[in-house]
């Protein structure tokens, strides 16, 4: 029998592969250039920082795989022939045959054709060769410039700031991010980025990266025409699928490689799932390019019975995101956009200190939430998403917010103080409820 063959190690392929196993004995083969091993993306600014290994980073010891009868391969594909034989080609003169094939190839760091994005000294933030490559450039540095603003950016101004190496940090956008983030919360995150001392520029784009006697770099100069020393640039300004191995294949590609519902692509026995992946919308709805940790999990965990053949479609549920900015964590439930739409709208509360802030959208006619931000306040998934799939009223949410805290009690103050807000603001006479949890409830 053919194997499966998936080419990327990353969260995608590496569910599949794993979810696939427990339903089948079909040979499996996992391709990938980066790393021998599968590892967590969102953990690798903590092995720059000091505070993980990169062996902390593996989710799985590596015998899991042998003892799973998981094949790892090391090399890159560098060609795909869906047409007759079913095979691929590695950059090294391989031929791997498959059976079925995934295409799980992540993202790729956006560059937009800067003068100088090339030069020694400039990288991006994506795979582990990344950040070795940080190590190496981040030596003897008195002042690095990032350039985009984004999650991406703002881990990178965490780890240089922890190596102290002093930041400036170019957005576009007349507010940090807010081409997702609607303005109260990006001024919340602007602020506290300028309070870990980071250089930030908003409004500011760069115009080229200039190179010094030694050929790095050693400066950027601005589109309004200034020009900042630095030694290292950081190129952030998002990234788009990772398409590159099937561009010479019958494999169709629009932004990423393009799928159904059921993660198929055109070519029968190829697939494509996570962050390469393009979901085709039915109707007027826009392609789906879901470039998110979980998502790549939830589908691969529907891929894999497809594969096994219980074709099973994506269902992704409710929208739902979580990020760090420096020390305030960042949960956004269904859609909260960064302009209210027609037939909605939101309430938003921020602490006097800055640091927590709330937003719940709602429709104006049903007053249903339809989404929610929070800042500084770590709340529980389930409960949010109940709500917004039960299409609960505003005041039933605001309301029972406590209940959907981790330490209700701990927050107390804050959920007062937004009931009492929302009441001023809405004329309405709302208590803040606070059933005990579980654990309090068995311990009372
Ligand atoms: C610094 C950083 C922080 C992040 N933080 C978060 C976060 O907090 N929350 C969140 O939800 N998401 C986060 N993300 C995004 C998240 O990591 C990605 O959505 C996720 O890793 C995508 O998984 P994937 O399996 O689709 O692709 P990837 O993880 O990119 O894996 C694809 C693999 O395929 C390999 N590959 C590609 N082409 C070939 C080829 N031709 N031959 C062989 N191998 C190939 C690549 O080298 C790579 O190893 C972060 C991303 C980065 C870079």
């Amino acid at each position: 029998m053919e194997p499966l063959v998936i080419i990327g190690n990353g969260i995608t392929g590496i569910t599949t592969a794993r979810h696939v196993r427990k339903r089948s004995d079909m040979p499996i083969v996992v391709i990938s250039d980066e790393t021998d091993h599968f590892f967590s993306r969102t953990a690798l600014m903590y092995i720059f920082m000091g505070h993980m290994r990169f062996k902390d980073t593996k989710p799985y010891q590596d015998w899991f795989w042998k003892k799973n009868r998981i094949e790892l391969m090391r090399g890159f594909v560098s060609e795909i022939d869906t047409a007759n034989n079913k095979a691929l080609r590695l950059r090294d003169g391989r031929r791997i045959s498959y059976g079925k094939l995934l295409i799980a190839t992540g993202s790729k760091s956006n560059k937009f054709g800067w003068p100088g994005q090339d030069l020694p000294g400039v990288q991006g933030l994506y795979s582990y060769q990344d950040v070795e490559l940080l190590e190496e450039n981040s030596r003897n540095v008195t002042r690095a410039v990032l350039v985009g603003g984004g999650l991406i950016g703002i881990e990178m101004a965490e780890m240089l700031l922890s190596r102290h190496i002093p930041v400036t940090f170019l957005v576009r956008e007349k507010f940090y991010w807010n081409n997702i983030l609607p303005e109260a919360e990006s001024l919340l995150v602007s602020r506290h980025i300028r309070e870990h001392g980071v250089d930030l520029r908003l409004e500011t784009n760069l115009k080229a990266i200039l190179p010094g006697a030694d050929g790095r770099v050693t400066a950027v100069m601005t589109e309004a025409g200034e020009r900042i020393d630095c030694q290292l640039v950081g190129l952030t300004p998002g990234v788009h699928p990772n398409i590159e191995v099937v561009k010479n294949s019958a494999v169709a590609t629009g932004r990423g490689v393009l799928v159904n519902e059921y993660l198929e692509t055109n070519i029968p026995d190829v697939y494509a799932a996570g962050d390469c992946a393009e979901i085709v919308t039915e109707g007027d709805g826009r392609n789906r390019i879901e470039q998110l940790w979980y998502t790549g999990r939830m589908q691969a965990q529907a891929l894999a019975k497809t594969i096994c053949g219980e074709r099973t479609p994506y269902e992704r549920g409710i929208w739902f995101n979580s990020a760090k900015f420096m020390d305030i964590e960042y949960q956004t439930y269904g859609y909260v956009h960064n302009q209210p739409r027609d037939g909605e709208t939101s309430f938003y509360w921020e602490h006097p200190g800055g640091r927590h802030g709330v937003r719940i959208v709602y429709q104006n006619d049903s007053e249903a939430v339809t989404g929610m931000n929070f800042f500084g306040i770590r709340m529980r998934q389930h409960t949010c998403e109940g709500w917004i799939r039960d299409e609960t009223p505003v005041d039933t949410v605001i309301a029972n917010l406590a209940e959907a805290n981790f330490d209700p009690e701990l927050f107390r103050p804050h959920w007062e103080a937004i009931v009492t807000a929302y009441n001023r603001e809405r004329g309405k006479q709302l208590r803040a409820n606070f059933r005990p949890s579980l654990f309090q409830r068995i311990f009372a």
